[in-house]
């Protein structure tokens, strides 16, 4: 079974690039055939995993429909079970050309349908704000991931976000389930980062995953390096982390695809 899954959060900053990298790579590491598609103009995700950001092919192209996605795929050379389509600074356009398209929010959809079903996961990593290139993402994916940074208005835009969320689930992609609020960035020294832990809780006591990510310099610095955490430092508390989080997600996976098993056999 494949899953998409979205890392949104319209708010700049809370480390939605992050995420997709570091859970990719953590999913690899888990032998997950996992894709991790960089869907952001700035193309952090794609340096981030050691690749040029100026690639000939890449996922501006699924927006155009000049290539299809399987002409877009990069093996990452660190690891056998990770691929990723890059991002180029070229999809600052895709908005634009977007726009005069028809069914514009499901360019991307359809892009990704005939490369899914190679992979157990696809994480596809979008740019901070709410315009299509985010509704396609949307539009896509199967789950969303919202990455919350553990700081002082955290829970600020939420609303905007989930508001985002329902209507794409009322006219563009049904099926859109929020997989979990991820919290980054913890300090537990700080109270304020307590607070907003506790908040988070408090609000969305199902959604907010078990694993916290930790603020932690080893996980900042790896992009300089173009290596995801567990190759930069595997021993790091941020390294743990989110291999922690690649763990709970398999496991809440499993358990979906059982009911989802269980209620095939009930309906057959
Ligand atoms: P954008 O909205 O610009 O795409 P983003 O939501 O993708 O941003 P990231 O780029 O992942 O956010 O993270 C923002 C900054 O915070 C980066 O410099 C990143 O290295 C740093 N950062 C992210 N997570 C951590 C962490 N756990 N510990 C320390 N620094 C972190
Ligand atoms: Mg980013």
């Amino acid at each position: 079974m494949s899953v998409v899954i979205a890392i949104a959060n319209q708010k700049g900053g809370v480390g939605k690039t992050t995420t997709a990298v570091n859970l990719g790579a953590s999913l690899a590491v888990a032998e997950k055939r996992t894709m991790v598609v960089d869907l952001d103009a700035q193309a952090n995700a794609t340096s981030a995993l050691g690749l040029r950001t100026d690639a000939d092919r890449s996922s501006y192209d699924l927006f155009l429909g000049s290539l299809a996605a399987s002409e877009c795929v990069r093996r990452e050379v660190h690891f056998p079970n990770l691929d990723v389509i890059p991002a180029s600074n070229r999809l600052f356009g895709a908005e634009l050309g977007l726009a005069r398209k028809e069914g514009r929010e499901q360019v991307l959809r359809t892009a990704l349908e005939p490369v899914r079903d190679r992979y157990e996961y696809l994480l596809l990593d979008s740019p901070p704000s709410l315009g299509l290139v985010t509704l396609n993402v949307l539009t896509a994916a199967d789950a969303v991931i919202i990455p919350i940074q553990c700081e002082y208005l955290a829970l600020e835009g939420m609303s905007q976000l989930l508001h985002t969320v329902r209507l794409v689930q009322k006219h563009l992609n049904a099926a859109l389930d929020i997989e979990g609020i991820l919290l980054t960035m913890f300090d537990s020294r700080t109270r304020h980062a307590r607070q907003v832990v506790a908040e988070a809780r408090e609000y969305f006591p199902e959604k907010v995953f078990a694993t916290t990510i930790p603020r932690n310099v080893r996980v900042a610095e790896a992009p300089g390096f173009g290596a995801p955490i567990v190759c930069y430092d595997a021993l790091c508390k941020g390294a743990s982390a989110y291999m922690d989080l690649a763990r709970e997600l398999i496991d809440r996976r499993a358990a979906v695809d059982g009911n989802g098993a269980a209620l095939n056999r009930g309906a057959g």
